[in-house]
């Protein structure tokens, strides 16, 4: 096993023991840690479960996992060479959006997440999970340019549930994908 996935397996681990918000975990299925490669150069960060997710103890499978899937065949990346997580670890009641404090307690559990993996890029999806790194940017202004912060590039993307059935907000979160293998590779010549 990489010593990425051991790290990982660990963190797991620690959010099954520290039980950090036991009300949202009294109300869900399960853990939904992450999916895809230890070894990512990417990884999709979105806000928490949904219904299907909390089913399969998966990040993004819905409709919006689905869309994302076809944005990284777009790019020619499968999830398995990605990784994806969620800010907030259980799925909240009646799908409401995550509340600051539970962002708050499951911020340092992604922060691990992202030192064990140590991607080249970090793909915040939605406002959400933009400002849980970057708190004084609006993803409607930075939306598709990647941002550097406390060494670690940062690309702001909207969600893909908010983009699904909205046709123009659809059309710039595809053009903005389309940016992402430039925008690693010039991470790598950096
Ligand atoms: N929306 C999210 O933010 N995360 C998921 O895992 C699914 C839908």
């Amino acid at each position: 096993m990489s010593d990425e996935q051991t790290k990982l397996d660990e963190i797991r681990e620690q959010i099954l023991k520290d039980d950090p918000v036991p009300e949202l975990r009294e109300g869900a299925k399960q853990l939904v840690f992450g999916d895809g490669t230890p070894e990512a150069e990417l990884v999709f960060i979105g806000e928490a479960p949904g219904k299907n997710e909390d089913e399969q103890g998966k990040p993004f499978v819905g409709a919006a996992g689905r869309f994302l899937n076809e944005m990284l065949e777009m790019i020619g990346l499968k999830r398995s060479d990605v990784y994806i997580t969620n800010i907030v670890k259980y799925r909240p009641p009646n799908n409401r959006d995550p509340l600051p404090e539970e962002k708050q307690v499951f911020l340092p559990y992604l922060e691990s997440q992202l030192e064990a993996i140590q991607p080249k890029l970090v793909v915040t999806l939605g406002r959400h999970s933009l400002n849980c790194f970057l708190p004084d940017l609006s993803i409607s202004q930075v939306h598709g340019q990647p941002k550097r912060f406390k060494g670690r590039v940062y690309l702001p993307l909207f969600h893909p549930a908010a983009a699904l059935y909205n046709g123009a907000m659809r059309q710039t979160l595809i053009d903005d994908f389309a940016l992402i293998p430039a925008i690693i590779e010039k991470i790598k010549l950096a």
